[in-house]
């Protein structure tokens, strides 16, 4: 069997060394458009949730992946300068980089061929192979070159966000709001290694407007942010990796498989990044898509439709609780006439997955704090 993977993304690469592993006789080449190398963003964060999965499906690769990343405890939301610790929600963080280093390693020992700089625009570059496997991320060329079979739906949010990196230490997962005079403007951070944290800053749209940011450069926002955050910087600097600002593109697809082409991770369905779920969903679909082929065998069919049915209710529940998650950012003006304890709770509820019983469970000292806050408010 050949195997077709476009994009060396979390997905792509997962998927391909599962698949060689599992079995060395099929034929597994991965596509990527840039160097081993080269790579967006900065450090993305597990929840604990996550970590279980990728040790079922390969306690190799799992180990390694472990050996890299940053645990931690706790959530913080600074509002008005006051911090308010979530305690008992787990996170763990790793470098992108690392991350891509580690899965393109497994590739290599098991002998994935992984063809570098060269971006597939057409479709005669697949054509001969089996199975086509669309890893190709948010913009993904085998989506569109699968169009109108897939029925993509994509529309973008309001709120704006770019993806800085910086020195600056962080203890924990932390949501800053700093006041601004017009809008509202969040910062996401979090430590990913020894050495760097990420800094994700976002704004709604009269923060956008209202501030000038829509009139500014991507060097003049960086500044903008840079002083704005200063508070929480340290006298750090932010750092661009090519950091532009964008609205986040929500993704659906009706159908995940068209003939032999199916789509995997950010291809198949964009994740918000406030649900710090993405990476994980990515790999996840490439162990639901190489267990597919484990039970189908040589038949694709098979095991692409078995991929699609087995793994689209998963999906499907976290669509949902990124699209709450979202929305409760992008309306998050409505939200700042609240205390900072209120603010946290309101927050740690928005997705609709955590109800106050169980969040008394999770964080109970938080919730201890919540429920003095309220009391003495009568
Ligand atoms: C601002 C931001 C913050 C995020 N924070 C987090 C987080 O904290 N935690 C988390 O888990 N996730 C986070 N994510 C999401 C995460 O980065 C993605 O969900 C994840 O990388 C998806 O993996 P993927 O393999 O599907 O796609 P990608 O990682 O996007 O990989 C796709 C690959 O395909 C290659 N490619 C694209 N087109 C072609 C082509 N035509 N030919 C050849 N190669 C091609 C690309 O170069 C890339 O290497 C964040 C995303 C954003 C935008």
């Amino acid at each position: 069997m050949k195997i077709a993977i476009v994009g060396g993304g979390p997905s792509g690469l997962y998927f391909a060394y599962l698949m060689k592993k599992r079995d060395p006789n099929i034929h597994v080449r991965v596509f990527e458009q840039n160097t081993p190398d080269a790579t967006y963003g900065f450090g993305v964060v597990f929840s604990d949730m996550a970590l279980p999965y990728f040790e079922e499906a390969d306690e190799e690769s799992f180990k390694a992946i472990i050996g890299a990343i940053k645990a931690w405890d706790n959530h913080t939301i600074v509002r008005h300068d006051e911090r308010v610790t979530i305690d008992g929600v787990n996170f763990s963080g790793i470098a992108r980089l690392d991350l891509l280093r580690i899965l393109q390693g497994f590739c290599g020992r098991v002998g994935v061929d992984i063809d570098y700089e060269n971006r597939i625009a057409t479709l005669d570059a697949l054509t001969g192979y089996d199975a086509v496997v669309g890893a190709d991320g948010i913009n993904s060329v085998v989506r569109t070159l699968g169009a109108p079979h897939f029925a993509t739906k994509i529309y973008e949010l309001t709120n704006r966000f770019a993806w800085y990196g910086t020195e600056a230490r962080f203890e924990t997962v932390t949501l800053t709001f700093r006041p601004v005079e017009r809008g509202v403007i969040v910062a996401h951070h979090y430590p990913y290694n020894d050495a760097m944290s990420t800094f994700l800053v976002e704004c709604d749209r009269a923060a956008w407007e209202g501030e000038g940011l829509d009139r500014m450069n991507d060097e003049a926002r960086m500044a903008y942010a840079e002083q704005v955050f200063a508070p929480d910087l340290g006298g750090h600097k932010l750092i661009s990796n090519n950091t532009t600002w964008r609205c986040f593109p929500v993704i659906t697809n009706a159908h995940w498989v068209h003939g032999n082409m199916v789509l995997i991770g950010d291809a198949l369905r964009s994740a918000h990044f406030s649900i710090g779920s993405g990476t994980r969903l990515a790999m996840e679909d490439a162990i639901a898509l190489w267990r597919a082929f484990g039970e189908a065998g040589a038949d694709v069919p098979a095991a692409l439709a078995g991929y699609q049915a087995a793994r689209r209710p998963i999906v499907e529940k976290m669509t949902t609780a990124a699209r709450a998650s979202f929305e409760w950012y992008e309306d998050m003006a409505s939200k700042m006439h609240l205390s900072p304890v209120a603010l946290a709770h309101d927050y740690m509820l928005r997705s609709g997955r955590i109800d106050d019983a169980r969040l008394r469970r999770l964080a109970p000292r938080f919730m201890e704090r919540y429920d003095r806050e309220r009391a003495a408010a009568g």
